[in-house]
């Protein structure tokens, strides 16, 4: 069979080399591990007639995946033509090359506690039409990441899953994380995405010189206090819920700073200047949330929809 793969996690923990995505519902729940921050990411649109390569596979594009591919970029993302992704993720020094919950023995420590939807759906990429998946796949089975681990294999193997086949997601595993890590993503765009897109608009998305800033291929990082005002403004309710998280955050860059300065690495020192950014935007944050507030009309059904999706991780 062309364009099949099959997958085998052995839970051996090395592509967990760095602090996942993560929404902002389940920086919440751990966040006492998880330093939170937002990274912008630039997504090129997809034409009709584009051809996609990765490894010993090629497709060019036809309108129905380039349909397929707007769909999600609508749904997902932001701005028009070039789009962005906008998520909130962990942030961790790179230096220690590990998600904070890596435990020594390779295994996740929040497997049972809420693993975070998007390494549920590794290796799929939410923002690939299903069909184009197995382009997805071999560029992963080719990456330094997942070589010498064996987990993604071409083919149908007895010791495997079988995760894509001729256009199709064949593991219902696999096709509820899609479904779940797209789901979420949208709940995002909706609850603080758009927000944050108007706010930066003019100083970042509209800026040809602050956009450079966005490494190709790569995420610009910057504070997630713009999502955290985004929902905060929802409710009082909310409001408490986002100062209670800022004072957890405080204390989480005290002691990751801390910790790497007793390392004394040369490369650590721009990351802690940027913790010490993000503790700043925080200061500032809290500033903001605990003064009286002018008596507003909420927006009720904004409101109860803002708690009801972090309330899984505040109660
Ligand atoms: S590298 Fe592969 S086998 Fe190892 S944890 Fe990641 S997905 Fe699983
Ligand atoms: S949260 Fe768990 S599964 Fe996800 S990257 Fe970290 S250790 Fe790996």
């Amino acid at each position: 069979m062309v364009n099949t793969f099959s997958f085998a996690c052995s839970a051996c923990g090395k592509c967990c080399n760095s602090p996942p995505a993560m929404t902002l519902p389940e920086l919440f729940r751990h966040r006492d591990l998880f330093i939170g921050c937002l990274a912008i990411g630039r997504v090129p649109r997809r034409r009709a007639g584009e051809r996609l390569r990765a490894g010993q596979h090629e497709s060019v594009l036809d309108e129905t995946d380039a349909a397929a591919f707007a769909s999600l970029a609508d749904t997902l993302l932001h701005g028009a033509g070039d789009t962005f992704s906008i998520v909130t993720q962990g942030y961790d020094y790179p230096s220690l090359a590990r998600c904070p919950a890596l435990e020594d023995d390779g295994r996740c420590g929040i497997h049972l506690k809420g693993k975070p939807v998007t390494c549920e759906v590794v290796p799929l990429d939410p923002l690939v039409p299903d069909t184009l998946q197995h382009l997805v796949l071999a560029g992963r089975n080719q990456s330094a990441l997942y070589l010498g681990t064996d987990c993604i294999q071409e083919g149908p193997r007895a010791d495997a899953t079988l995760l894509v086949a001729e256009g199709r997601i064949e593991d219902a595993n696999a096709q509820h994380a899609l479904a779940r890590r797209r789901h979420a993503l949208e709940q995002e765009k909706a609850m603080w995405g758009r927000a944050v897109f108007e706010s930066l608009r003019n100083d970042l998305f509209e800026s040809p010189a602050a956009l450079a800033r966005i490494p190709s291929g790569g995420f610009l990082t910057i504070s997630i206090v713009p999502a955290l005002l985004a929902v905060a403004g929802a409710s009082v309710r909310c409001r408490e819920w986002c100062l209670d998280y800022i004072d957890s955050q405080l204390a989480l860059i005290d002691r990751r700073v801390a910790q790497a300065l007793l390392r004394r690495r040369l490369d650590d020192r721009p990351v802690t200047q940027e913790l010490r950014g993000f503790a700043s935007a925080f200061q500032r944050a809290r500033t903001l949330l605990v003064a009286p507030k002018q008596s507003r009309n909420e927006d009720l059904v904004f409101a109860s929809s803002v708690e009801a999706y972090l309330s899984s991780a505040c109660n």
